[in-house]
């Protein structure tokens, strides 16, 4: 597995590069803006080249940007639907234009207010829909892209959709051009929504590849958790000082489904933590 961190591109995007040298990463992901904004100027010629220059000198990839958290295109809402679209479209652009491998994108939220409807089926696969419907558009005004859009699967928070597999798959069966599209299974999020890596490790890849397809999977998120499993709550922990533990991980690191993908910490802590993180996952590969 190529492993890397989400790192910070405070001052520039091409300041990420530096970063994940920092940390013996083999690989990072990151922000293409400030996620916490809507929209970003567009990105120049000079801040393209000054980007991808520094990275053609390095062996780092395949990258990941991570959206904006503002992006919903699973909103009920109309104008806020496309509104998210809108942003969405804009990110897509951002991460062709920097030769970046993947879009990862969380999916979504219905925002029913009702909490008793929050696990109402055709309440979740409408919104699922509208995501599917929302990245359509993206897909076919961006013919030629090369970048894929990555769907996220959540940990189950609020109204949060695309936490099951058969949820990320419902989304897939929606899109009309499925060759730009992956996922991206996070290993906190997945926990929290119920799937127990400790006990149910190889039924749990079983079922991806029946229900969603090994070949949709790009990526994985390497998150230990605080929270329980099956918690929905979203908090993720240090490999192997969480819930799930560093004996979890070996078979995250060996696991030779898994092998030929690249694998981003989204862990606490910052770079000091991350180096010592990704040596030791690479010695639970190795073990
Ligand atoms: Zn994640
Ligand atoms: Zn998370």
């Amino acid at each position: 597995m190529r492993l890397g961190a989400h790192v910070s591109v405070a001052g520039g995007l091409e300041n990420a590069i530096p970063w994940a040298l920092e940390i013996e990463a083999d690989t990072f992901q990151m922000f293409s803006k400030n996620q916490r904004q809507w929209i970003a100027k567009p990105l120049t010629e000079e801040e393209i080249r000054a980007f991808k220059e520094p990275l053609s000198k390095t062996n780092l990839g395949p990258l990941m940007i991570h959206d904006s958290y503002l992006i919903n295109m699973g909103s009920p809402d109309e104008a806020k639907g496309k509104r998210a679209q809108v942003a969405f479209l804009e990110e897509y652009h951002r991460c062709e234009a920097l030769g970046v491998e993947y879009l990862n994108f969380h999916p979504g939220s219905h925002t029913h207010p009702k909490k008793l409807m929050r696990d109402d089926k055709k309440t979740r696969y409408d919104a699922l829909e509208r995501i599917a419907s929302h990245m359509n558009k993206t897909l076919e005004e961006t013919k030629g892209y090369k970048s894929k859009l990555v769907i996220e699967n959540a940990a189950g928070q609020g109204t949060n959709v695309g936490i099951k597999f058969e949820e990320i798959r419902h989304i897939i069966d929606h899109i009309d051009k499925k060759e730009r599209v992956g996922v991206c299974i996070d290993t906190q999020h997945a926990w929290a929504s119920g799937y127990d890596w400790k006990n149910k490790f190889n039924e749990i890849w079983d079922d991806f590849g029946d229900t969603i397809g090994m070949d949709y999977l790009v990526a994985l998120h390497l998150n230990d958790s605080k929270s329980d499993l099956g918690s929905r709550v979203d908090r993720h922990d240090n490999i192997g000082m969480g819930k799930l533990g560093k004996e979890t991980f070996k078979s995250f690191m060996q696991e030779k489904r898994l092998e030929h993908l690249a694998g981003y910490l989204e862990t606490p802590g910052g770079p000091e933590m991350w180096k010592p993180e990704i040596a030791v996952l690479r010695k639970l590969s190795e073990e």
